[in-house]
């Protein structure tokens, strides 16, 4: 066997075979959150030959990562690598006749349609409801399949999402074109949770049950990419890997009165996010956007700037200062767009000031 024949066994498969192969090798899939379900659907996507990857995810490597988040290494942490980069390296050395494209950035209404418009699937490795309402927005406003999964816990759920086209609302990918039209996530969630319900940070989650989410979710994802329609299922699919409860809900019909799927107002991607200020739920952080996000930082200045205030580090992906005692010891981490994030405190005044005073952009 060499290296042309990489994906014979999957081709065996007769929901796959050659057709099926080439299908994949045609996609395109964006996959906006690169923690344990984004690192698990990149890598079994990247082995299954889907031909472009896009990789979305804001933050960076830390130890408390390791425990689920298997395609990463100490390593990874020990350089401080934004995981959309180090996810990227990994990829290309399992898979190097693929497209991966990594970007270090918040995904945001200002960015979302840019980053999805090549995209035929959408694969949801986020760990908040915001995120995925505007992936939500995303999937119903330009008729692309979405896979929506959320692990926390010992327990996780996934659900795909296939908004179907119609003559009026033709799907923007080529390789797509949905039979079936499901509820949306607002159809379902219309009272999204709180950022008081439990997160990954307050409850811990197992490595296990993360993975065994995240490969239903890509199993959903390869039968939506080689059209396998009769195979998806459209059930509401929740699992307790610890207390051995697996459920599957028939999901209701879709809501009339949907802000999303019925009435087509798309309002998280039509509020802009500029100046965007965000506590990081569970982390005792603040995440900070910088108002002109066409702005480069220039790391070697910034490095200097900090040396009588923090200890200070760069790499080509992010710098790193850690304040001084006297000016409140925080953490930062600055991205070369102008992002921030501020670890040590949850009050967005403190880290704006913070922000000001030493990036100040
Ligand atoms: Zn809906």
């Amino acid at each position: 066997m060499t290296q042309e024949n990489r994906y014979h066994r999957q081709q065996l498969l007769p929901g796959i075979g050659s057709a099926g192969q080439s299908l994949l090798a045609n996609s395109t899939a964006l996959i906006v959150g690169c923690g344990a379900l984004g690192s698990v659907s990149a890598e079994l996507l990247t082995r299954a030959g889907v031909g472009r990857i896009i990789l979305v995810d804001r933050d960076i490597l830390e130890w408390t990562n390791l425990q689920r988040q298997i395609l990463y290494t100490e390593d990874d942490v020990i350089q401080n690598l934004p995981k959309a980069h180090a996810a990227k390296t990994h990829l290309t050395r399992i898979n190097s006749t693929i497209q991966i494209d990594a970007h270090a950035v918040d995904f945001t209404s200002d960015n979302a349609e840019s980053l999805a418009a090549s995209a035929d699937i959408l694969i949801d490795g986020t760990d908040n409801f915001t995120t995925r309402f505007l992936l939500n927005d995303l999937a119903v406003k330009h008729s692309k399949p979405y896979i929506y999964a959320g692990a926390v816990g010992t327990r996780g759920m996934v659900f795909p999402i296939l908004p179907g086209a119609s003559q009026s609302n033709p799907p923007v990918s080529p390789h797509i074109t949905a039979n079936v039209t499901t509820p949306c996530l607002r159809c379902l969630f219309p009272d999204p949770p709180t950022q008081n319900t439990d997160t990954c940070d307050t409850v811990g989650v197992l490595g296990p049950a993360v993975t065994t989410i995240a490969s239903i979710q890509t199993t959903e994802a390869i039968k939506v990419l080689t059209h396998n329609w009769s195979a998806v299922n459209c059930n509401l699919l929740e699992f307790d890997l610890w207390t051995n409860q697996s459920r599957s809900f028939s999901p209701p019909p879709p809501l009339d009165d949907c802000p999303c799927c019925a009435l087509r107002n798309f309002e998280l991607l039509n509020t802009p996010s500029n100046t965007y200020s965000a506590r990081m739920c569970g982390r005792n952080a603040v995440q900070i956007c910088a108002s002109n996000n066409t702005t480069q930082i220039d790391f070697t200045q910034l490095h200097n700037r900090f040396a009588q205030h923090a200890a200070v580090n760069h790499n080509d992906h992010l710098l790193r200062a850690q304040l001084n005692p006297a000016e409140g010891g925080y953490d930062l981490t600055i991205f070369p767009d102008g992002r921030a994030i501020i670890h040590g405190t949850d009050h967005i005044p403190t880290a704006k000031s913070i922000y000001a005073k030493f990036i100040g952009l």
